[in-house]
């Protein structure tokens, strides 16, 4: 990618208003827009992170047998009737009626929807157990959205949706999914605790929780440095400083500020019960299905990557998620062909399948480095009228600068991409 053609050009200011670190950083860098509060576009940059996201995502999800589809956002009022949610999430929930004064609900979540596909479709044990997910949007009518892209009013959803014949079966596949979690948090880059919480409108149940410790965070938890256990402050019932309750050497309890990027919900056969999903098991008995729901927020993780790691100059892209793998600057000559070294190189790189930003514009230098540390791609590669046939590669962390030839740069970053 040129750029020159890039849509739209950095920012100099921080946006008006804003508060959290992503929100400024990612606004400045052109990564995403702000329409209003917790509205926001994905710009060409923002939109390859969060593909990148999605498909660590999908490749996890996948690994544990769930089918990727696509459902409705709009959904009829009648549905989440038969739950009583409609009522119950009211205060989360966009309800409004049509023209012919029909009542309908921007989705917040599907668990009703999922519970109308399967009823219609599952008729015994022998088409259990069913994994569907998908990525998609969500609207919820958040009270304070103003932690960036990390509390949207309108965000993306990666939701799975699992459905089995007994609660035995439900509960072996919530550990996979929450071993699949853990493997998409780490590949991700994140240091994360898996947390102990409530069901909120979801499940009476525990659930648990994938929290980013952040100091900006909006959740609050308790964990114990010597072993797992960790609960939000939603349940806890003691205080920081109190003994363990499972560590035998009596370790003290630490109080920790963090992002939730994942949920996972053990829900049970409630819902089956009240939307009347019933399967015919081995002795031709109806039983209801039980049921899970998994979540995580693919837009709060872009915002949540960025709360973690940056610096004063700008965002530090983890390569895995990086929009580019990097960034090629060539420094404006009037004598030298570097320009032409440089689409050179440029043209090399990419054809050897190599996600290139090639910064061709006809700007000084300082400006060029100072997009390119806010941008934050994780490799600077520079061509300069003091370069000759080399190339200057510095990673985005440090500030040693190596010189290279193309061979040695394109070796190296296919060795950073295994
Ligand atoms: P919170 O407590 O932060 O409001 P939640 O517990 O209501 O979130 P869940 O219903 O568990 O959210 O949704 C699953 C995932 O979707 C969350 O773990 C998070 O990654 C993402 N998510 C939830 N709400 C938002 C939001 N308003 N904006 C962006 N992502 C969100
Ligand atoms: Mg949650």
């Amino acid at each position: 990618m040129r750029q020159s053609q890039l849509f739209p050009k950095t920012k100099r200011e921080d946006p008006k208003g804003a508060e959290s670190i992503n929100h400024k950083l990612l606004v400045r860098a052109g990564y995403i827009d702000q329409l209003m509060a917790g509205s926001w576009t994905l710009l060409p940059l923002g939109w390859r992170v969060v593909n990148k996201i999605n498909q660590i995502i999908r490749e996890e999800i996948n690994a544990v047998g769930g089918q990727e589809l696509l459902m409705p956002l709009l959904h009829p009022k009648t549905v989440w009737d038969e739950t009583g949610r409609w009522d119950k999430a009211k205060a989360v929930m966009y309800q409004f009626k049509d023209s012919r004064n029909k009542e309908y609900a921007l989705s917040f979540t599907h668990e009703e929807i999922v519970m109308d596909l399967l009823r219609k479709n599952i008729t015994s044990y022998i088409d259990l157990p069913v994994y569907v997910y998908h990525f998609s949007t969500k609207f919820r009518n958040e009270p304070r959205a103003r932690s960036g892209i990390i509390r949207g009013r309108e965000f993306m959803m990666k939701d799975l949706y699992s459905a089995h014949v007994s609660e035995e079966d439900l509960m072996e596949y919530y550990e996979k999914v929450k071993g699949a979690y853990i493997k998409i948090f780490t590949r991700l880059g994140f240091h994360f605790r898996v947390v102990e919480t409530s069901g909120g409108v979801f499940t009476d149940k525990c659930t648990h929780e994938f929290q980013v410790p952040n100091a900006g965070g909006e959740d609050t938890y308790y964990y114990c440095d010597r072993c797992e256990w960790a609960q939000n402050k939603e349940i806890f019932t003691g205080k920081a400083g109190d003994k363990c309750p499972v560590c035998k050497t009596g370790e003290i309890l630490v109080e920790q500020n963090a992002v939730e990027v994942g949920n996972i919900f053990p829900l049970g056969k409630w819902y089956a019960e009240k939307m009347q999903v019933f399967y015919t098991d081995r002795d031709g008995k109806k039983q209801p299905v039980w049921f899970g729901s998994y979540g995580i927020g693919p837009t709060r993780v872009l915002g949540a990557l960025v709360e973690v790691s940056h610096d004063d100059r700008g965002i530090i892209w983890f390569p895995q998620v990086a929009p580019f793998a990097v960034h090629l600057i060539q420094i404006k000559s009037q004598k030298s062909k570097v320009k032409s070294i440089a689409e050179d190189i440029y043209r090399k790189l990419s054809d050897a399948g190599i996600e290139v930003l090639w910064d061709d514009r006809e700007v000084g230098a300082g400006e060029k480095f100072a997009d390119c540390d806010l941008i934050g791609i994780p490799v600077r590669l520079v061509v300069s009228k003091v370069t000759g046939e080399k190339i200057e590669w510095k990673s985005r962390t440090n500030d040693q600068i190596e010189l290279l030839d193309i061979g040695q740069v394109i070796e190296r970053l296919r060795k950073n991409a295994v």
